[in-house]
């Protein structure tokens, strides 16, 4: 279970799914090692996040890195 997955059904959050449409199925984006970010302005700044899409409207629902890894107040 990736971090994500795992963070979410800690919180019971899992089977909310969608806040768009619904939808339970979701999309982890990256790949691997990779992993979304959250540009700041300057773009050589940026937090490092967690992102799923919606796999039936594409809504991306992304959550703060540090928070999901348990550093933050999450
Ligand atoms: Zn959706």
């Amino acid at each position: 279970m990736d971090i994500l997955t795992g963070k979410l059904k800690e919180k019971n959050l899992l089977n909310r799914g969608c806040v768009f449409c619904g939808e339970k199925d979701m999309v982890i984006l990256g790949y691997k090692d990779e992993y979304p970010v959250i540009l700041l302005n300057p773009p050589t700044k940026y937090y490092e996040a967690y992102a799923m899409a919606c796999s039936n409207c594409g809504f991306v629902h992304t959550f703060m890195g540090e928070i999901i890894e348990g550093n933050g107040n999450g």
